[in-house]
């Protein structure tokens, strides 16, 4: 199996504390976005549902931000373990292209084209 470069895993090691940082940050701030609709609140009842709406959205992105997150923390988890470059699923290689392009994802092109398609 080849592996990523020294060089490249501290690059991506690099922008991967920067995105965890990054993450951290957006969810401290969502969490006003994301408390309960105060229905009682007196509005109408489009801005109502505008306000349903905008929770919705931020929930959604929240769960976004911690799957995220999640990756982040693992391939970080992963370069300190030495196995930071290969797919969490079947072990082969992910292609540096595409480490390049998504440093925290865990598994390889293949492996992620069937879970999508297993959906
Ligand atoms: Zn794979």
């Amino acid at each position: 199996m080849t592996k990523p470069s020294k060089k490249m895993t501290d690059k991506l090691s690099r922008r991967l504390l920067a995105a965890r940082t990054e993450i951290e940050t957006l969810l401290g701030r969502t969490t006003e976005g994301s408390k309960p609709v105060d229905l009682d609140l007196p509005i109408g009842r489009l801005s109502r549902a505008d306000a349903i709406q905008m929770q919705n959205m931020a929930e959604l992105n929240r769960r976004q931000l911690e799957v995220k997150l999640k990756q982040v923390e693992g391939a970080l988890g992963a370069v300190e373990d030495g196995s930071y470059g290969s797919c969490r699923s079947c072990h082969g290689e992910i292609h540096p292209a595409r480490l390049e392009a998504c440093p925290e994802t865990p598994f390889c092109i293949n492996c992620q084209e069937a879970f999508e398609q297993e959906r």
